[in-house]
């Protein structure tokens, strides 16, 4: 048997060689070719979602997204290549509802479904210090375990699929929260009279300033955005909180005017640059060009 693999992109690429370091072969898909540096031998790299599937006891996904999820694992015929008693562990971050019926079809093929979205991002996906937000069957989550440990230094376990979904969207809600407000502040300090550097400096310094900004300040200064975690990622992430607020009745009515913002980042040059990017996008017209120019 081999574990099966798909989704080699910016957090792919990385949790796959935790996987490998169990020693067992693995077979992983990427929709383009990829050439991965530093892949041990044992992994092998295929175009084919179904030879990912075929033999495979338990198979990752980290896809982009639900209509991801749908070509690579349904639409292409994987699912039905599958062995029997195969389970299928969803890492890729999609909707709750969409999740939920992602776990219907599969089992009612008879194969076992986790979801297990994650926190972090390309660091603590190369270092095995993600946090899982793992659902699913005691027995199901128990198979995908030992696995999901090299990926992640905390698994919280968290009940019925759907549930690793609200979790991961209310972070990113947040996340998303703390990048468009401290690209607005940027913005108002800016207008102000201050750079970048003094403005960071000053907020680094009160008691809000959370430990992404940390992260993220770097590239704020230096303007390089090569992406960890691209805006249009967190864009869909957001539309998928609205979404699933709807479906809960949430009361989130900011979150509206957020999807709507990260929609028009994500339409433009930015999607593909590192969330961080989010801070000159204020600034910009989304075209690269200053608003005020
Ligand atoms: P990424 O770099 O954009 O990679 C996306 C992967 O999905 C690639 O392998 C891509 O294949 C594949 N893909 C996209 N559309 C496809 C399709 N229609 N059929 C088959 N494959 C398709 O994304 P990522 O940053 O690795 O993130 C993966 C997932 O984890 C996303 O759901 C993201 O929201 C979530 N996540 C990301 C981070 C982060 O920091 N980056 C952190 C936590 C969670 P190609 O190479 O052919 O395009």
């Amino acid at each position: 048997m081999t574990i099966g693999w798909m989704g080699l992109g910016l957090m792919g690429e990385r949790m796959v060689k935790r996987v490998a370091s169990l020693g067992e072969d693995v077979v992983a898909y990427n929709r383009s070719p990829k050439a991965i540096r530093d892949l041990p031998t044992h992994v092998r790299v295929t175009s084919d979602p179904r030879d990912a599937a075929r033999g495979s006891r338990v198979i990752f996904l980290m896809l982009a997204d639900g209509a991801a999820v749908e070509a690579a694992l349904f639409e292409s015929g994987a699912l039905d290549a599958m062995d029997p008693g195969a389970v299928v562990v969803n890492m890729s971050t999609v909707g709750v509802e969409e999740s939920i019926r992602f776990a219907e079809r599969v089992e009612r093929r008879g194969f076992g479904y986790v979801e297990s979205p994650v926190l972090g991002t390309t660091k603590p996906a190369e270092e095995g210090k993600l946090v899982a937000l793992v659902a699913g069957t005691e027995a199901n989550v128990e198979t995908a375990l030992p696995y999901l440990r090299t990926m992640a230094h905390v698994v919280h376990r968290l009940g019925n699929v759907g549930n690793g979904s609200a979790m991961k969207l209310m972070v990113n809600y947040l996340l998303a929260m703390s990048m468009l407000s401290l690209g607005e502040a940027l913005a108002f300090a800016e207008r102000a009279g201050f750079d970048v550097r003094t403005a960071l400096d000053v907020l680094a310094t009160s008691s809000v300033w959370p430990a992404v900004y940390g992260g993220k300040r770097a590239m704020i200064e230096t303007g390089d955005f090569t992406p960890q975690f691209p805006v249009k990622h967190l864009a869909k992430d957001v539309r998928l909180f609205t979404e699933a607020s709807e479906h809960l009745r949430a009361r989130t009515p900011i979150a509206g005017l957020a999807r709507d913002l990260l929609r028009r980042a994500s339409a433009g040059s930015f999607a593909d640059l590192d969330m961080a990017a989010l801070c000159s996008w204020f600034r910009d017209d989304g075209q690269g060009q200053r608003s005020d120019s």
